[in-house]
């Protein structure tokens, strides 16, 4: 058993918090979104919670964790949804929201320190006498902060355009610390930062993040109704083929979904719906394109003139739309799906028909390798553990592969394979296994390989 009493003693004159209550409301993310997850990691808490002011304190921290073998997780705003940033076997969370500073805005690009907020970054970088904005953000954008997102986080606002944060180009650099008896300090540019992109801090802390960014744009936000879900679908991916159409968000919904959760002053309960953000140059064309479609307008608003009690529309999409379902209905669920290209419009259609209201339709169109795809986050009415896997097992074999959100493995919440160039890394920077240890199958057991079946995983 590690001795936490020496490594508090250790840490003196840090902003340590061992006060009970706070030390488990601090250890928690949104795992309670799926009811697999919330059995299981309900009772999970750090012994105590380390708020660093700048790196040469997390530096401190890390050099004592080493040297008293206590395991360390990172958090930033707490937003993840697998039980990512909930430290499973105890030890000290290590919250980076005071090192938050902007630290430098250029052409094309922004460097922040990673506890920085998404949102801050954003308005950083829209009043800069640049112009810019982030590509790509969560929804969570007023409370992720932006080494959460690379550590934790995929895609979002912005990847209907500009892909996913895994795909070249959407993360420039990651300062990173090791976890060794005296901690290195490396910079990873280019493809070496995947080694630690979406490893849910497993094998290193993030103390700084350059992203790049494009031309800030007036966004406009648009609600369209269609009476067909499927005909909202093909309209979505007709719209999400117009590459010359600047837009941030393309995601349909099915009815009654938007009248049941999301805007029940806009839709009725068999309102399907698609969700939009266009560049304002682009109104016009797109107007002449919903015209071509059995669509009526519900909204229409530019973000700079909304409502000062209106949230923006991204905050109903992504895993947006599975909060505000949870707000109304506490017993819902969600999946996240990939309906692979070229044929994501037949599977969604399939999928949509085959279980109807159980597994309520809701996509988000993206740029995927290149090409048109969508995710689902689907809603889906819980009944037990059991129908979840039926549901879950029925989308592998479609070939829509499932990122399962009720798995809080790297391996469960991704493609089911070890990321060896990662894994090669933790060996590397966390010989010891101290970094949000229990979340990485692949170091836990050697012998996982992608064959293994999703019962090996619940069953562990
Ligand atoms: C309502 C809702 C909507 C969401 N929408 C999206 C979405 O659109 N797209 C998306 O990708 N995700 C989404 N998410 C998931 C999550 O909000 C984002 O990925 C977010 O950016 C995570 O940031 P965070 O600061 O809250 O990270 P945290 O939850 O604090 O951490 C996430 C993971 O990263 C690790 N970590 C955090 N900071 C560091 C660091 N500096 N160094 C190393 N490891 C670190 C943590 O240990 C944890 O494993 C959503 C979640 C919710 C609840």
């Amino acid at each position: 058993m590690p001795d936490i009493t020496a490594l508090l003693r250790d840490l003196d004159g840090l902003d340590l918090d061992t006060q009970p209550q706070r030390v488990r409301r601090r250890s928690r993310d949104f795992y309670w979104y799926s009811p697999v997850l919330k059995a299981k990691l309900d009772h999970v808490s750090a012994d105590a919670v380390v708020t660093p002011r700048d790196e040469a304190e997390v530096l401190r921290v890390m050099r004592a964790c080493w040297r008293h073998r206590v395991p360390l997780t990172v958090r930033g705003g707490g937003t993840g949804n697998y039980g990512q940033a909930m430290p499973l076997h105890g030890g000290l969370v290590v919250d980076l929201s005071e090192m938050s500073r902007v630290l430098e805005i250029g052409h094309g690009r922004v460097r922040a320190q990673a506890g920085a907020k998404l949102c801050d970054i954003d308005a950083a970088a829209q009043t800069h006498p640049l112009r810019q904005e982030l590509r790509i953000h969560p929804s969570t954008h007023k409370t992720g902060t932006i080494g959460g997102y690379v550590a934790g986080g995929s895609s979002g606002v912005g990847s209907i355009t500009w892909g996913l944060l895994r795909d070249r180009g959407n993360i420039l650099g990651l300062r990173v610390l090791t976890m060794e008896g005296e901690p290195r300090i490396l910079e990873l540019r280019g493809d070496a930062v995947q080694k630690a992109n979406h490893a849910y801090g497993t094998n290193g802390v993030i103390t700084e993040v350059e992203m790049p960014l494009a031309p800030a744009w007036r966004w406009c936000e648009l609600v369209l109704a269609f009476a067909d879900f499927m005909t909202a679908v093909r309209f979505a991916d007709a719209l999400a083929r117009e590459d010359a159409i600047l837009k941030k968000l393309v995601t349909p919904i099915a009815a009654p979904v938007g009248h049941q959760y999301l805007r029940p002053e806009l839709l009725g309960p068999d309102d399907h719906c698609v969700m939009l953000m266009v560049a304002d140059l682009a109104l016009e064309v797109l107007d002449d394109l919903v015209k071509a479609w059995p669509a009526r307008q519900v909204w229409r608003c530019f973000v700079d003139e909304l409502p000062k009690a209106q949230p923006p529309l991204f905050e109903y999409t992504w895993n947006h739309t599975t909060l505000n379902a949870l707000k109304v209905d506490r017993t819902v669920t969600y999946l996240q799906t990939l309906f692979p290209p070229p044929d994501h419009v037949a599977k969604v259609e399939q999928m949509y028909h085959h279980f109807g209201d159980e597994v309520p339709m809701h996509l988000e169109f993206v740029r995927f390798g290149g090409q048109v795809a969508c995710f689902g986050l689907q809603l889906v009415r819980y009944t037990s553990e059991a129908r979840l896997d039926q549901i879950i097992a029925y989308h592998d074999e479609q070939g829509c592969p499932i990122f399962n959100p009720h798995d809080y493995t790297l391996e469960g919440g991704g493609m089911k394979k070890v990321d060896q160039l990662q894994l090669a890394f933790k060996r590397e920077a966390d010989p010891l296994n101290l970094l949000n240890p229990g979340k990485m199958i692949g170091w836990d057991d050697p012998a996982y390989d992608e064959s293994a079946d999703r019962r090996f995983l619940y069953e562990r």
